[in-house]
């Protein structure tokens, strides 16, 4: 019997290509994902070595409520398929004058970590969390949830006086000081901006919901690390008869007089399909994908990494799960990176060691240890990136874990993989190796970032980090939902 539904096909099976999949599927689309990779999960992928296991992206899972949201629209219990467990104290951050900051979702033991620096900040960080809250609340609504095509529906949903209440129009850096008076409390809240891909001083104030969000709702990790969540992923597309092909390549999105008509794989297969959504970075798709560069090479992306895996012969007390390793002169680190565009001297990086958290992820009594260390994106590194970046890179991170009294050295290593931009790049399609796609500041989210729906070719949509709302697990996740209102608006087969 021939299939009469409309046949949507996905290039990617990252995180927004997995989470679309099955919300098409109910709409009535038969679906089919092609990966030019063995295994799904794009950024979110898995590494398993020598009895370790080793998330190879993300690391931290924040906003449960999002995955909890979304499994409940296709009438599932997201709890049914992945299982969270708590991280707390979550993030802790260390100067290499031996003071930290442990935060922890719970509201006493947080307080009475902000007031060790400072008892007057305790006051404020109840302001904070009060103002954030709203913040918050209003930006999920207005804001970062709902698809607009351009700046004056945007500014009409939005709302010219949230515009101020939200922190538009102030900088990160300055709307987190609004509230404390210790640096080093500012400067923990602001590097989140270091994933946004632009420094705090020139982020919109907007964004200090990162830090209050991962508080509020807490931090976690699925059973199995990250991947416990790809693979809850996988089983809901297999129960929506989603098919995912594996190791296969994309190498064309055929277009005829604007209009698509389906892919060509490497092997030269054409695939007829109604509609083509692209998980594959925006630029990347123009690019290689389409052949239309003209508008996506402008965006300023956010930084690129260096990411080691390593195993370690020990277990190591005296770092928590996550780790942040703050530079002496923040500012100054920050303007390397994003202004000079050079790794900057005085390191900053963070360790995950999710085997503290699940200790299947480590032979017993050893430790699976995750570094990432942010480098500007391949294109500004001259001459780019080479053996020796990996080396003096990796002795600097040696060398800040001594001074901090860490008992991990690079004689516990037993096992090492690294990746450097090059392999970020040529692995998942990132452009030009960015780790978390297009940056977030102001001109770059909303209406000017690059749109899940094409207004040149009919039926070609995009989903993911490079998208809307922008990067980030949870919000690949929503742009699913955004892509699938795009498409059920829109689709037309005539
Ligand atoms: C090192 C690192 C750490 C991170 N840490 C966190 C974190 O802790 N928490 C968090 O929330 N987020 C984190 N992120 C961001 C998060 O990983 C991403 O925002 C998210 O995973 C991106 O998903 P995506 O849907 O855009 O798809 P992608 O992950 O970009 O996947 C796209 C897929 O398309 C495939 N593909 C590419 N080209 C083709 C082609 N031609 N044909 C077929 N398939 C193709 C790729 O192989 C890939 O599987 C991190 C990212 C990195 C890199």
């Amino acid at each position: 019997m021939k299939n009469t539904k409309p046949k949507a096909v996905i290039i990617g099976a990252g995180v927004g290509g997995l989470s679309l999949g099955p919300m098409l599927s109910k709409n009535g689309f038969d679906v089919h994902i092609y990966e030019s990779n063995k295994t799904i999960g794009g950024r979110a992928n898995i590494l398993k070595k020598k009895g370790f296991t080793f998330d190879t992206g993300p690391s931290l899972l924040n906003y449960p409520w999002v995955y909890e949201d979304y499994f409940n629209s296709l009438g599932k219990n997201f709890y049914d398929y992945v299982e969270l467990i708590s991280v707390d104290p979550a993030v802790n951050f260390m100067w290499r004058d031996h003071s930290n900051f442990q935060l922890s979702s719970d509201m006493t033991t947080l307080s009475e970590e902000v007031a060790k620096f400072n008892s007057e900040d305790r006051y404020g960080l109840v302001d904070f969390f009060k103002n954030s809250n709203k913040k918050y609340d209003l930006a999920f609504e207005k804001l970062v949830t709902r698809n607009s095509s351009n700046i004056f529906s945007w500014l009409k949903n939005t709302g010219m006086n949230n515009l101020f209440k939200l922190g538009l129009l102030n900088n990160m850096y300055d709307e987190i000081g609004k509230y404390f008076n210790e640096k080093k409390i500012i400067e923990a809240f602001s590097s989140y901006s270091m994933y946004l891909g632009d420094s705090p001083y020139k982020l919109p104030g907007f964004f200090s919901i990162l830090p209050f969000g991962e508080l509020q709702y807490g931090l976690w990790m699925p059973k199995g690390g990250m991947y416990g969540l790809i693979m809850g992923l996988k089983k809901l597309n297999e129960d929506f008869n989603v098919t995912i092909h594996t190791e296969k390549r994309v190498e064309e999105i055929k277009i005829e007089n604007d209009q698509v008509k389906g892919v060509t794989l490497s092997d030269q297969t054409h695939i007829k399909s109604d509609i083509v959504v692209s998980n594959v970075d925006s630029s990347t798709t123009f690019q290689s994908l389409i052949n239309d560069d003209k508008k996506f090479k402008k965006y300023k992306m956010t930084p690129s990494v260096y990411t080691f895996y390593w195993g370690v012969n020990k277990k190591i007390d005296s770092m928590t799960h996550h780790t942040i390793f703050l530079p002496n002169n923040f500012k100054k680190t920050f303007n390397e990176l994003f202004i000079n565009k050079e790794i900057p001297e005085d390191l900053p990086f963070y360790i995950s060691i999710p085997s503290k958290t699940d200790n299947t992820l480590a032979p017993k009594n050893n430790s699976s240890v995750f570094a990432l260390v942010p480098c500007p994106v391949i294109s500004t590194k001259k001459p780019g990136y080479d053996k020796e970046d990996f080396s003096q890179i990796k002795s600097r991170i040696f060398e800040r874990l001594n001074h901090q009294k860490i008992n991990l050295s690079e004689n516990d290593i037993i096992f090492e993989e690294v990746w450097d931009p090059n392999k970020w790049e040529s692995e998942f399609g990132l452009f030009d190796g960015s780790a978390f796609g297009p940056s977030h500041n102001f001109f770059q989210i909303g209406p000017f970032r690059n749109q899940n729906m094409s207004k040149k070719y009919k039926n070609l949509y995009f989903v993911g980090a490079s998208t809307t709302p922008g990067t980030g697990v949870p919000m690949c996740v929503l742009s699913s939902k955004m892509t699938t209102e795009k498409i059920l608006t829109h689709y037309s087969n005539d």
